[in-house]
Formats: structure tokens, C-alpha cells, sequence
């Protein structure tokens, strides 16, 4: 059985304080849950919610990594660093990261093969913009981004990577995509992990939808076959929202 997961992504919002009271917030809200909770903090808020998060089901990520352990990259934040704080995950190859950050596929297999060798579970993002979709390129787009970023991974490892599927044309836009797309496009992945490692490792693991996913939407698209949660941004950042979504 798949895990259902939730997953935020603060993006570059919040400041340490309200970070610290966001966080804060959720735990208190939380409940008893059966999803796994996990929130995508800025670097430097890491620290301090790795204390806050202790003891609750909420765990936590960081929304990028350097694919390099340590050397002269100024500004940057290896997966090494990251698992010393006791993270569990990381988010790797957002839309944002792609479009703003130059990432491609063959980075990104380089920073997942530094995470994973740190211990860090993968939360690995795909997804096509509007011109891809509107081409009908966008099975084709999704399918490369997985072969060229994950299958060189062992089997073994697929047990620490979700997949996030986020068409960039819903991610922050409020236009969400049709449940009937997330599934469409969530079974496609699926068949791409089947087609290199099977059906076992395709049905155990977790596949995210991303892009404006809401409280008002979350129970629509959570209820489809091949969507196991989501990733959440914007609806993320208030504590109620969040924790609706994560009922849904
Ligand atoms: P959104 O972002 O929920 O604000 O659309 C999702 C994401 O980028 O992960």
C-alpha cells in the first residue's frame, strides 16, 4: 500500500518568526492523520522547526539542494547539510526551479543521487507548461523528465522517492487541472515506472498533485485512483487551508 502524503511548499514566503508560528500552528491543528505531513520550509527556517516538529507526525523538507556534498559554491546548500538537521525529505526539480534556475533533467539526477546517499527521501516534480499541453507533447515531456532524472536508479531506491506531478500551467495560476487530467497524466507516470521497474514498485509508489490545489478541490482530486495527496503551495501558507487539505 502507498502512502498518502501532503506535503507544503513554502516557497521563499515567511519570514523565521512566522515560519515559526505557521509550523507551530499546524502541529497544534493537525489531529490524528493516516496521511504522512510534511512541510518544505526555507533553508534557514530548517533549524529551528526541526526542534518545533519533534514529537509530531509532521515532518519536513528542504525545497532544494547542491549536488555536491561541500566545496567553493557560494550561497548554495548541499543534501549533506540538509540530512545533518534530521530532515526526512527533499523537494527536487519544481517548475520554479526548472524555469528560474536553469535545473535540467540531467542536474536533477545528480542532486536525487546526492540525496539519496544522504539518507533524504526524494519528493522528484514533473509536470509540462501550457505550450506543451496545448501541443500534446506533454505525456511525451513528463515521460523524459522521469527517464532522464530516475531510471538509473536502482530498484532499492524507490522506496525513498514520491513523485510530485505539477503542470506548470496550474502552479499558482488558481487554474487547477480537471481530476480527470491529474488522473490521466498520474496513471501515465505510473506506466513509466512500470515500464523500467515494474508494477509492484509503479503501485507502491506515491504520486503528488500540484497547482492550485485547495481546500474547495483537494477531495475531488484526492479521490482519484493515482493520486496520493498533493503538493501544496500558496494554500500551504495558512494553517486552516493546509489542514483542510490535509482532511480532505
Ligand atoms: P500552488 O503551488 O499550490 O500555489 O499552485 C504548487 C507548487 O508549486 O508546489
Amino acid at each position: 500500500m502507498r502512502k498518502q502524503i501532503v506535503a507544503g511548499n513554502w516557497k521563499m514566503n515567511t519570514n523565521l518568526a512566522e515560519g515559526i508560528e505557521l509550523c507551530s500552528s499546524i502541529i497544534a491543528q493537525l489531529g490524528a492523520t493516516d496521511k504522512e505531513v510534511i512541510i518544505g520550509a526555507p533553508y534557514i527556517h530548517l533549524a529551528s522547526l526541526v526542534d518545533l516538529v519533534n514529537g509530531s507526525p509532521v515532518k519536513l523538507a528542504g525545497q532544494n539542494c547542491h549536488q555536491e556534498n561541500s566545496g567553493a559554491y557560494t550561497g548554495e546548500i548541499s543534501a549533506k547539510m540538509l540530512a545533518s538537521l534530521g530532515l526526512d525529505y527533499v523537494i527536487l526539480g519544481h517548475s520554479e526551479r526548472r524555469a528560474y534556475f536553469a535545473e535540467n533533467n540531467q542536474l536533477l539526477a545528480q542532486k536525487i543521487d546526492a540525496s539519496l546517499s544522504e539518507g533524504l527521501k526524494v519528493i522528484y516534480c514533473c509536470g509540462e507548461t501550457l505550450e506543451e499541453r496545448k501541443s500534446a507533447s506533454h505525456f511525451e515531456v513528463v515521460s523524459t523528465q522521469i527517464e532522464e532524472a530516475l531510471y538509473h536508479l536502482e530498484v532499492s531506491s524507490f522506496v525513498n522517492i514520491v513523485l510530485a506531478y505539477e503542470p506548470v500551467w496550474a502552479i499558482g495560476t488558481g487554474e487547477t487541472a480537471t481530476s480527470a487530467q491529474a488522473q490521466e497524466m498520474h496513471a501515465h507516470i505510473r506506466s513509466v515506472l512500470a515500464d523500467k521497474y515494474g508494477t509492484e514498485i509503479a503501485n507502491n509508489t506515491s504520486i503528488l498533485y500540484g497547482g492550485s490545489c485547495k481546500p474547495s478541490n483537494a477531495e475531488e482530486i484526492f479521490s482519484q485512483a493515482d493520486v496520493d495527496g498533493g503538493l501544496i503551495g500558496g494554500a500551504s501558507l495558512k494553517a486552516e487551508d493546509f489542514i483542510a487539505i490535509i482532511k480532505a
